[in-house]
């Protein structure tokens, strides 16, 4: 696929207090691990524009955009917290406009016919941000954005969101359940956080489809649940476009979870999305990085994920 990445470099002005796991290094390690790919080093490659405010209130609330772009603290050595792992510093307005506006600029990008895939190199990440709430690291939900910009922005009349990251993505799942536009599909790990996610809650219609894998599953199980159920399910829907909240966090070598993942894993999981969006969705194809707290198993994890699109 014609692929191009988006990215911004405020992602690395959004700090956390340390140890925090959602650290400026991750953006870091994606980066560099794309220059040092052949594949990718030589692909067009985008400075996100910041989101609207219009924009990110096609989902968001007006008390939780407010909430954002007033909560940055007073100096730079102090941070302002939403929850026990949700931050903001200065600078993290920026990174989390920038991030949402990478997402919403990568659709218009595949609706242009500019590229057929997308891949959004941002943080902090933003599927578990809620309507009302910054939570589990996320500031805005940078996916629910770009899906609601597809069918409001581009008169879409139907997306789907497939997530693939090792938690359940409940902001963009909290999306779904309200408007029967959007298709939710996630694989995740359970019980893990945030707790929701859980294979009987269907949405409307059907349109939420939750698969859900136990601590320790390897990647076999992994891409036959993806391939056999949560594709299917999804494909029956008929979305136009297929947008996809790319974690890395089931990683092995993940600090944060317990599968057992591979980086081949996540090239295949590429190529079945892929395939996906070729058979019913016109090529169209946009990903936004979510999780992955190893730095190594990320970087190389992103990559094969791209080169494989690249591939397909
Ligand atoms: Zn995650």
């Amino acid at each position: 696929m014609k692929t191009v990445i988006l990215t911004s470099h405020a992602g690395f002005q959004h700090r956390v207090p340390p140890p925090h796991s959602e650290s400026p290094e991750r953006l870091g390690a994606v980066l560099d691990a794309f220059e040092a790919s052949a594949a990718i080093r030589g692909l067009p490659r985008i400075d996100a524009r910041r989101a609207t405010r219009e924009e990110i209130s096609r989902f968001h609330s007006p008390a939780h955009v407010d909430m954002v772009f007033n909560g940055e603290p007073a100096s730079h050595e102090a941070f302002h917290g939403f929850d026990f792992d949700t931050f903001m510093s200065r600078g993290s307005l920026e990174a989390a406009l920038c991030g949402a506006g990478a997402a919403v600029q990568a659709v218009d990008k595949v609706m242009a016919g500019e590229a057929e895939a997308a891949f959004c190199a941002t943080r902090p990440p933003g599927h578990h941000a809620e309507r009302d709430r910054p939570m589990g690291f996320c500031l805005f939900n940078n996916i629910a954005i770009a899906a609601l910009h597809a069918l409001d922005g581009h008169g879409l009349s139907r997306v789907a969101i497939i997530d693939i990251d090792v938690h359940h993505g409940n902001g963009s799942q909290e999306l779904a359940e309200t408007e029967p536009r959007v298709v939710f599909g996630s694989i995740h790990e359970s019980p893990l956080y945030p707790g929701t996610g859980h294979e009987h809650e269907t949405g409307l219609n059907g349109n939420v489809i939750n698969v859900t894998v136990g601590g320790g599953t390897g990647g076999e199980i992994w891409q036959r649940r993806l391939d056999e159920e949560l594709i299917p399910a999804v494909e029956a829907q008929q979305p136009e476009l297929i947008l996809v909240s790319a974690g890395f966090d089931g990683h092995e070598a993940d600090p944060l979870a317990g599968l057992m993942l591979e980086e081949a894993d996540f090239a295949h999981a590429a190529r079945s999305l892929a395939q996906l969006s070729q058979r019913i969705a016109s090529s169209r194809l946009v990903c936004c990085l979510e999780g992955g707290y190893e730095l190594g198993a990320l970087g190389r994890s992103a990559t094969a994920f791209v080169e494989t699109l690249l591939a397909s």
